[in-house]
């Protein structure tokens, strides 16, 4: 199947020519049809099946359909991450630029100063891409108003649960009109998120894409048994003796991404922590680090298990485990990208053998 025949428009399809996309990856063939037709949609999609560009070509065609008129904001993507937000936004963008009608798009997220996004909406924005906190806060100031929204995506819905975003949804979808499509993503479906499913979408058109990618990424597994006491010491000895240049390492709390960093730190590992507390700014300086390999080891949260590609990620470190088998999937996934091998390692102890156990299963 081409892309030609989805019922894109030709300033669409060469756009995604543009953008490399030869032909439509599974969510693509699934989802744009009957989205370009205005049915409401619920894929299952991970990061990587090309889930954005699912969305963002019947968002495009809808505007591009649309009547001229005033510049409001008819197309609203919400998300749950500061990262995912600036991807997405710098998506449609690109699929938008031979449209004769090039729609603003702005792209608004928190942990960084309202001034300057409240500044950049003054005039609208014809498609919003926000997390839900910032885009209320933006309401609440009168910057924004969603009146007009006949499309809202939902990305990534059960991490913007997973990250309490529940109350801040709820308001969102209190604004919008009751006329609208709605295009709603989750990489799974646990109870919450077919709550929310049902509670918001109509007779939708279900699109599931196989989770085995074509090719397995190559991971070795491993565990290693450790007293709970004992794990900096493990982790800097691993490092020191492998010579890892670039280990990502995940713990269950901010606080223990910076406990953990700091130890390791004046253990002599260059570690530095990343989480949802560091600032906007803080987080793209520690990623560019990280790639660059200034830093050996960087400690986080589970902020960073989803949609943050560094290419060449050759260990993945459980400091401490997962809550769910998503989340080590999504965790252990940061490695092996691309064809390249990747390694991943497991600190189980007594406490939380049981626990890995389920994981395992
Ligand atoms: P996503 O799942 O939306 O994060 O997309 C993952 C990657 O796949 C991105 O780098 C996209 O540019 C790329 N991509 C999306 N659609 C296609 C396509 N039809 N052909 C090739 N690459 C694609």
């Amino acid at each position: 199947m081409s892309f030609e025949s989805l019922g894109l428009s030709p300033e669409l399809l060469r756009a995604s020519a543009a953008a490399g996309f030869a032909s439509p990856t599974p969510i693509q063939l699934g989802a744009i049809p009957p989205a370009l037709r205005g049915a409401d949609l619920l894929g299952r999609a991970q990061t990587g099946s090309g889930k954005t560009a699912a969305y963002a070509l019947p968002l495009l065609q809808h505007l591009q359909d649309s009547k001229p008129g005033p510049r409001r904001t008819r197309a609203l993507v919400l998300v749950p991450t500061r990262e995912l937000a600036a991807q997405v936004g710098e998506v449609i963008r690109s699929l938008a630029q031979h449209l004769p009608q090039r729609p603003k798009v702005n792209v608004v997220f928190g942990g960084v100063s309202i001034n300057p996004q409240m500044m950049s909406l003054r005039g609208g924005a014809e498609v919003v891409v926000a997390t839900p906190g910032r885009l209320l806060d933006l309401v609440d100031h009168n910057a924004l108003k969603l009146g007009a929204v006949s499309l809202l995506v939902l990305d990534e819905a059960d991490r913007l649960l997973d990250l309490g975003f529940a109350d801040e949804l709820n308001r969102v979808l209190a604004l919008l009109p009751g006329q609208r499509q709605n295009l709603f993503f989750s990489a799974t479906f646990p109870a919450a998120v077919q709550g929310l499913a049902s509670a918001l979408l109509r007779e939708p058109v279900r699109v599931e894409v196989d989770d085995t990618p074509d090719t397995l990424p190559a991971i070795v597994q491993r565990v290693i048994e450790v007293d709970a006491g004992k794990r900096t010491q493990l982790l800097r000895h691993l490092v020191k003796a492998n010579g890892w240049q670039r280990a990502l390492v995940f713990v269950a709390t901010k606080y223990a991404a910076s406990t953990v960093a700091e130890k390791l730190y004046k253990a002599g590992v260059y570690a530095t922590p990343f989480h949802g507390d560091l600032s906007q700014g803080a987080r793209q300086q520690v990623l560019q680090e990280f790639r660059d390999e200034r830093w050996e080891v960087v400690v986080t949260t589970d902020l960073a298990a989803r949609g943050i590609d560094i290419a060449q990620l050759p260990v993945v470190v459980n400091y401490d485990l997962p809550r769910s088998p998503a989340d080590y999937v999504h965790r252990i996934g940061r490695t092996g990208r691309a064809g390249e091998t990747g390694l991943a390692i497991s600190f189980v102890s007594a406490g939380t053998a049981a626990h890995f156990a389920l994981i395992e299963k």
